[in-house]
Order: structure tokens, then sequence, then C-alpha cells
């Protein structure tokens, strides 16, 4: 369950930004992000291209030791990390501390294999959200749990923690992980699951690369269908808030919950299932570029008992990809600058 608060500006020119923010879209953040949006689009085919080789992944992953092996020859006097630069990651934080460290470049960007029969999928680390929705919806599959932000990658939601709807039911990201093949810092390859190098799979998850390079992931996958049936239940009062947010995620016939407080006493609790048949004009696509942002949406539903919607399934995955969440309703100037860009990408 997540809490949206109003933000009170600091200062007149907050305000004017703020309460007439208009004016600076229109004619000055529209602009920029459209070459700024023709910018990334760009690096991202330039990045995929470069080091798109689903046939080469044991040449790939030789790469990485070699570097690895290079590093102790070198005499281990900084410590490794990876090349990924900050620009390419979802969090704002700028890495200042690989400056002065020892990079190693993962560019590893394949999804690899889909084992029908097994119901695994295997991938690199830098497979995108974006990327597994795009590829595996189409073919009527997905997995478990799939955090929304389109560009959180394998290795990030390994390594780090990942998140979503569905973890009531199926835990965390590392819930629905099979295996892993890592790079360690004596150059060795090593592949671990639940029954081969346990402690190694356990250790994994969150370790934040200080135990390995990650180089493949084998991830669960589980039949899609074409749409989320979403209802929106507006809930008043703190305490009524966590119990039925605790009822429903207690109900085995909800695939999905999720809760958003937007004040101490006004909430709205989503509940959701896959469906191929959708009722007739109850088909929501709010991915659209001209739909209110996700978070808004829900807000609306407020005043209104409860509702259901037929929401595409890749819109709900990314449901909060163009607003990341309501971190656009203005945290300060400069995040709202950065995030505005993001929206208007
Ligand atoms: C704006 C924003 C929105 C978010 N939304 C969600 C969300 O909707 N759901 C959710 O679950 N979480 C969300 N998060 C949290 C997010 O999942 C974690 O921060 C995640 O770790 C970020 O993934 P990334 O792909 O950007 O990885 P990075 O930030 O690049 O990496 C995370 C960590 O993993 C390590 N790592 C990555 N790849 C490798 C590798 N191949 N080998 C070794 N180590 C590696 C990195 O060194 C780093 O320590 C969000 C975070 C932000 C900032």
């Amino acid at each position: 369950m997540a809490t949206t608060m109003a933000y009170k500006p600091k200062g007149i020119f907050e305000y004017i930004l703020i309460k007439y923010r208009w004016i600076f879209v229109c004619f000055f953040l529209l602009p920029v992000s459209f070459v700024y949006d023709g910018l990334m689009h760009l690096r991202n085919w330039i990045v995929f291209r470069l080091n798109s080789a689903p046939d080469q992944h044991t040449t790939k992953v030789e790469r990485v030791q070699k570097q690895v092996l290079d590093w102790i020859e070198s005499g281990r006097t900084r410590r490794m990390c990876t090349a990924r630069p900050g620009w390419q990651t979802v969090s704002f934080r700028r890495p200042a501390y690989k400056g002065s460290l020892h990079q190693i470049d993962v560019n590893l960007v394949d999804i690899l294999e889909i084992d029908y029969e097994r119901k695994v999928l295997r991938v690199e680390p830098m497979v995108t959200m974006g990327q597994l929705t795009s590829t595996l919806n189409p073919l009527g599959w997905t997995i478990p749990v799939l955090p929304e932000i389109d560009d959180l990658t394998i290795g990030g939601l390994v390594m780090g923690t990942g998140i979503e709807s569905t973890s009531h039911k199926h835990g965390l990201f590392q819930h629905i992980c099979v295996s892993y093949e890592l790079v360690l810092c004596d150059g060795s390859v090593v592949k671990c699951t639940k029954d081969e190098n346990h402690e190694l799979f356990e250790s994994v998850p969150w370790s934040y690369g200080t135990l390995g390079f990650l180089t493949a992931v084998e991830i669960m996958m589980v039949p899609a269908k074409k749409y989320v049936r979403l209802k929106y239940e507006a809930v008043n009062g703190c305490a009524t808030m966590v119990e039925e947010f605790e009822k429903a995620s207690a109900d085995p016939g909800n695939e999905f919950v999720e809760g958003i407080m937007f004040s101490e006493n006004q909430g709205v609790i989503m509940t959701g299932n896959l469906t191929d048949t959708p009722e007739h004009n109850k088909v929501n696509s709010i991915g659209n570029w001209y739909k209110p942002w996700f978070f808004v949406h829900v807000r609306n539903m407020l005043g209104r008992e409860s509702a259901i919607e037929y929401i595409p399934l890749r819109d709900y995955y990314h449901r909060h990809t163009r607003s990341i969440f309501w971190e656009l309703q203005v945290c300060n100037v400069s995040d709202f600058i950065h995030s505005s860009l993001f929206f208007y990408s």
C-alpha cells in the first residue's frame, strides 16, 4: 500500500512553476523532451544493437570472466563494480563512487530461451521489464511478479529488489527466480539453484553485486491473458484501509492487489484478475499518451463506491511508468524538471 500527500510550494518561483506549469511545459519541456525522447530511443537502440547476440551468450560471459582475470593479474588494487553508468539505471542517484573502482562491462541484454515445457524463461541481466512484456505477452505468457517501471532490469531486481501487486501471492522478485549464473571474483562461472550451490542461491538476492557478476537468470513463467479486470474500491479511514487491504491480500481469488492513500483517511484499494473476455464498453487503455496518469485516474474513484474496468495487460503492468507513481506531482523543482522529462518522453 502506498501514500501520496499534497506538496506545499516553497517560495514564489516554485509556486509559479507549479501553479502555471503549462507555460513551462508547453514552451520549454515539450520541445526539450521531444528531442530527449528521440535521443533516448537512439541510445537504447544503439546499446541494444551493439550488445544483442542471444546465441553468443557463452562468449559474452567469457568476456566478463576475462575482465575479472585481468583484474586479478593487475594486483586487485581497486575494488570491482559493474561499468553500468548512472544514466542507464532507474535510480536518480549519481554513482560517483564508480569512478574510482575497477569497472567490469556486463552488457548482457538478451532473452536467451523460452522453455514452454518447464515454464521457465532464461534471460540476461540487462533485460528490462518493458522488453519482457513486449516479448512474452503477445506469446500468451508472463512472469508472476512483474515490477511496473519499464526500464527496471533483471539484474537490478535480483541484486537490488523487486515487488509488485502480485507479491502477496508469489513473493518478491527473487522468489520467482529458479537459477542464477554468476562470474565470481576468482573468474569462475557458477550456476546456483535451490539444489545446486544452495547457499549462494539464497544469498544472491539483495547482495547488490557483492557476491559476483550476474550473467543469466532463469525465471518462472505463467500463462497470460489479454486484460486485467480491475475493481476500484474507495475506502475511508486508515484503520479500515489496512483491514480491507489485508482482507483483499488474503483472498486467493485476487491475483493483483494494490492500495493508494491520497490523504490520511482516504484511499483506494484495487483488486484484479486476468481475463480474455472484457465486458462491453468497460475497456480502458490507460497507457495511451492522452490518458490521465494512473494515480490521478485512481484518485477520481474517491467519490465513488466502486468501479470495474478492463485494462489491457501491458497497460496494467506499466501503469505507473508515465508518472513514475506520483513523483511528477512535484517533490521539488529539480525532481519536477527531471520527472517531467520522463513524462513527456
Ligand atoms: C523511480 C523508481 C521507481 C521504482 N519502481 C519500482 C517498482 O515499480 N517496483 C519495484 O519492485 N521496484 C521499484 N523500484 C526499486 C528498484 O526495483 C530497485 O532500485 C532496483 O534495484 C533498480 O533496478 P535497476 O535495473 O535500475 O538496477 P541498478 O540500480 O542499476 O542496480 C541495482 C543493484 O544491482 C546491482 N546489479 C545490477 N546488475 C548487476 C549484475 N549484472 N551483476 C551484479 N550486480 C548487478 C547494481 O550494482 C546495484 O547494486 C523503483 C526505484 C526507482 C528509483
